[in-house]
């Protein structure tokens, strides 16, 4: 029987669907904030609402089903969590293809049912509760037809066994941290990749938040120093375009996984991608802390290294000379010092082994050296950077 007043509220599922999805849309080109606030003048709906809705999209904890793990199988978009007020929690796809919404609890206890049926050993014991979270384990999707007993399942060829996968990211990145640093790299690696299992470091789009930018970035640095430099290399790419996106080109950050793709580079034997990243590393330390600042002579060092073993060896021993005499100018008695005199008398060495026959004093630097930057004494705690790039690209 219809009535006179308005709803009070006239959203619905789908309505919350394609804002949501319009949302992450915008998003991906300009970052979230930005799209939140778009898309809010448009549907005229505020800000913190979009928010909460975009957030309940994307939470892990407390997630029925896990995000990204669940799609329509009409329309084959994802399918994410809404919950309006006085109504139940639904899944439906985004944007709605007009399908009707999946009560939540319903399609959480079929997959948590599938997952125990088909793979009990990858629910942990005491946790059949949340079965549900562990199925992005064993399932790559979760297709759902016209209702939670009609799910197209596709299994992994090779299941995964997932740890804490109810985190939120910033815990996960936060509990990473801690076993990084005591050596549980092992550990730590698991953990990262349960929380990144369903992103596909080669997407174009990067992450939208921050904390999973930066897990990613540990993820890759964890990875070329302790495991594969190949699998590291996809996700230092995605993790330093994401950290670009969201934070600028030169943030400590994005830097940090600039050197960690530079150093995935190197030791998959991409020795042109690697000079190009420490080249772009020497630009942004040089503006920020100055020529002669210790992290601007570490890139340029590993730099001459890179460009020896890529066969530019007149090229490389000319950077080195100038590198060492900039850094007993601006850093005089500074232990990294003779290391680098090291390395280029086994340069000189070398090319005399293969007898390159190269003019006497190529790589004396010029006197173009005379004045020491100011900048550079006062970073004490770079010398942990060079220290750590020295370590890194002698493995
Ligand atoms: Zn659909
Ligand atoms: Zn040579």
């Amino acid at each position: 029987m219809p009535t006179r007043s308005l709803p009070v509220a006239p959203w619905t599922p789908a309505f919350v669907a394609n804002t949501v999805a319009a949302t992450l849309r915008h998003a991906a080109e300009r970052g979230l904030p930005p799209a939140v606030k778009e898309v809010a003048n448009e549907c005229g709906v505020s800000r913190a609402t979009i928010d909460e809705w975009v957030a309940r999209a994307r939470a892990v904890p407390a997630a029925p089903v896990p995000p990204g793990l669940t799609a329509c199988h009409f329309c084959a978009n994802r399918m994410i969590l809404v919950h309006l007020p006085g109504g139940p929690q639904v899944y439906l796809c985004m944007p709605a293809c007009g399908r009707a919404p999946v009560p939540a609890q319903a399609l959480r206890d079929a997959v948590a049912q599938a997952v125990l049926h088909r793979a009990p050993h990858l629910v942990p014991p005491g946790k059949t509760e949340f079965a549900s979270a562990y199925a992005p384990g064993a399932l790559h999707r979760v297709a759902v037809g016209a209702d939670h007993t009609d799910l197209h399942l596709t299994w992994r060829s090779h299941p995964r066994q997932l740890v804490g996968p109810r985190m939120s990211m910033a815990q996960r990145l936060s509990y990473t941290r801690a076993r990084a640093d005591h050596g549980d790299h092992a550990r730590a690696i698991q953990v990262l990749h349960t929380g990144l299992l369903l992103t596909d470091p080669t997407d174009d789009i990067g992450a939208l938040d921050l904390a999973t930018a930066l897990a990613a970035a540990l993820l890759a640095e964890l990875t070329v120093v302790h495991a594969d430099p190949s699998t590291a290399l996809p996700w230092a790419g995605w993790a330093h375009r994401s950290l670009r996106g969201l934070l600028g080109t030169t943030s400590p950050e994005t830097d940090s996984a600039l050197r960690v793709l530079a150093i995935a580079h190197r030791r998959t034997g991409n020795l042109t991608e690697a000079a190009n990243c420490y080249s772009e590393l020497i630009r942004h330390h040089s503006k920020a802390e100055g020529r002669r600042a210790l992290p601007t002579l570490a890139a340029q060092a590993t730099l001459a290294l890179v460009l020896y073993q890529d066969g530019h060896c007149v090229q490389a021993r000319q950077l080195l000379g100038r590198t060492a005499a900039d850094h007993q100018a601006a850093h005089p008695g500074h232990r990294d010092g003779p290391r680098l005199r090291q390395e280029l008398a086994r340069m000189r060495a070398s090319c005399t082994d293969q007898r390159h026959g190269h003019p006497a004093g190529i790589d004396d630097p010029q006197h173009d050296s005379a004045t020491a930057s100011p900048m550079g004494a006062q970073h004490h705690d770079s010398s942990h950077q060079l220290r750590l790039q020295a370590n890194l690209t002698r493995r």
